[in-house]
């Protein structure tokens, strides 16, 4: 779906005095979106005209400008019931909408809402992550722009952060948010978590952090960051390493620096064609007909998530091993967790050809490989070195 955007002003009426922006603010944001109850959500909101909207667009110059690029998810999700946290439909709230929810926006930013699309993150597409990288790259490029807020599904989320961690070519803030309760819950978690993405990506500090996730008041990196729980609102953790930080009450504040390269740093553009990258798994008696198969289909690569540091079961290995000599990559992470895979740990990777994923879970592992593999990466050497990098 082709990106669709608004320029929304929720920008303060009400400068001088930050802390009343309560009902000011849902004024201002109300004013400034009359589609207000549209699902759709993507009409242009009406512009104000007079003395009066000269002053508010003045006021929203003192703000830092962030788009805020919705694509569904539960933050967007409604039930019919306000008790029905897992039943519910996600995506089918408009960004209009999801930002009146948040009327103390306009004590933060100034809002540049778009629809990117609406969807459940677990249908997350190529395409899709093509068309929003591009459109964060191109926003981000602009002298309007100060930050991107990305709302997001829960599901893949820390596949797409960790995607434009490594393709966005900009120091400016890039910042997901998401919710695990939808917008029409009791205590639905999306409004607070939105506001704190705003106010990551309106915060100094995080320029040159890489992309960054904000969730239940924690900073995270987009590297280390992954979905720990099917329903608790702190679902989100970094293993081993932990959160960068954390934003509380408008506050934002880092405690630690990611030290791997990342958007600005990393050779990877995006780009259209993504090469074919799979993922199998191995467990107790596992047989070697998902790797056959894959390999008959043509993919480039495979990333295996196996047991402990990677280990591997014999009949699986052999099939990896076999697909090796057949020209397909093979990277080796892990299905537990947390932790690393070492090199020549659990398997011969030398002996075998196979790449190790380091502390990427496979699921990154793949985005990684398919970047690597897009940037013209060949052989076991040579793409070892991005895993070890990146
Ligand atoms: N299935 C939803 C999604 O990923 C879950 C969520 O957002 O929490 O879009």
């Amino acid at each position: 779906m082709a990106a669709r955007s608004a320029s929304l002003t929720i920008a303060a009426m009400n400068t001088s005095t930050p802390s009343s922006s309560g009902a000011q603010g849902a004024g201002s944001a109300a004013a400034a979106s009359p589609a207000s109850g549209s699902q759709s959500a993507t009409s242009a909101a009406s512009p104000a005209s007079g003395p009066q909207s000269a002053a508010i667009s003045a006021a929203a110059h003192a703000f830092p400008r962030i788009a805020v690029l919705a694509t569904g998810g539960t933050i967007a999700g409604t039930a019919t019931d306000a008790a029905n946290t897992s039943g519910y439909q996600a995506g089918v709230v408009g960004v209009e909408r999801l930002l009146e929810a948040v009327p103390a926006l306009s004590s933060v930013a100034q809002i540049q809402p778009e629809q990117i699309a609406s969807i459940d993150s677990k249908d997350m597409a190529l395409a899709l992550w093509t068309t929003l990288a591009q459109r964060v790259n191109a926003l981000l490029a602009s002298d309007d722009i100060d930050g991107v807020v990305i709302t997001h599904g829960t599901d893949t989320l820390e596949e797409t952060a960790y995607l434009l961690h490594l393709t966005v070519k900009s120091i400016k803030p890039v910042v997901l948010t998401a919710a695990m309760r939808p917008s029409s819950a009791l205590s639905a978690d999306g409004p607070l978590n939105l506001l704190n993405a705003v106010t990551v990506a309106a915060s100094e500090a995080a320029h040159g952090q890489g992309v960054l996730v904000a969730f239940n008041n924690r900073i995270h990196s987009a590297r280390d960051v992954v979905k720990t729980s099917t329903y608790a609102v702190d679902a989100f953790q970094s293993p081993e390493v932990g959160a960068l930080g954390w934003v509380q009450d408008g506050r934002v504040e880092f405690q630690r620096k990611v030290v791997r390269p990342h958007t600005v740093d990393t050779e990877f553009v995006i780009g259209a064609k993504w090469p074919n990258v799979e993922i199998v798994v191995s467990y107790a008696g596992v047989s070697r007909i998902g790797v056959d198969a894959l390999v008959a289909a043509g993919v480039r690569g495979i990333v295996v998530a196996g047991t402990g540091n990677g280990s591997i079961h014999a009949s699986v290995q052999q099939a990896l091993a076999d697909a090796v000599s057949q020209g397909v990559v093979v990277v080796r992470s892990s299905r537990v967790g947390s932790g690393h895979v070492m090199r020549n740990g659990a398997a011969s990777d030398d002996a075998l050809g196979f790449v190790t994923a380091g502390s990427l879970n496979p699921y990154k592992a793949r985005v990684l490989l398919m970047l690597a593999l897009a940037a013209g990466g060949t052989g076991p050497v040579a793409l070892q070195k991005a895993f070890d990098k990146y």
